[in-house]
């Protein structure tokens, strides 16, 4: 994708912080990071979303961000982590090639991930569910 600011960075057209690298995925640090050692892990194919991405490679992704993880809260020593993978506009993607973010958290660090609950009844709850259970067919 010739406009994308990730697979530029992939190609090396536009630095970027490599912390590591495989035939497949790229960990950088995000350039603008909510706190130090935010983590970005993307495939090096240009895959837009959640809805796009094989599930296969999705799951080597994760187990990616899951080695990494791990060594992030050694080196930087924090003890929490969001984990945070954005899908579209409203869900607040900017970057349209699939990324997962590997935020460090700290106590009272500013940070917002969060979203308000709704408080639905068990008949609406169980109306959701049977509706999308039906569909789950995998
Ligand atoms: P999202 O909003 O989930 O699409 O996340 C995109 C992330 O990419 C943001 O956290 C940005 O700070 C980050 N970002 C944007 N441009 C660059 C860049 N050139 N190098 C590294 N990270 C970037
Ligand atoms: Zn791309």
């Amino acid at each position: 994708m010739s406009d994308c600011i990730f697979c530029k960075i992939i190609s090396g057209d536009i630095p970027s912080a490599t912390v590591y690298e495989n035939d497949e995925f790229k960990a950088i640090l995000d350039r603008f990071p909510s706190n130090k050692g935010h983590v970005l892990i993307m495939p090096k194919t240009h895959v837009a979303n959640i809805f796009e991405i094989d599930p296969d490679m999705a799951g080597r992704l994760f187990k990616l961000a899951a080695q990494i993880a791990p060594v992030m809260k050694e080196t930087f020593g924090f003890e929490n982590m969001n984990v945070v993978q954005n899908n579209g506009p409203i869900a607040g993607q900017t970057v349209n090639h699939f990324h997962l973010h590997l935020i460090p958290r700290y106590e009272n660090d500013g940070v917002n991930v969060s979203w308000k609950q709704l408080d639905l009844t068990d008949g609406e709850i169980e109306e959701v569910r049977a509706k999308l259970a039906g569909n789950i067919n995998i």
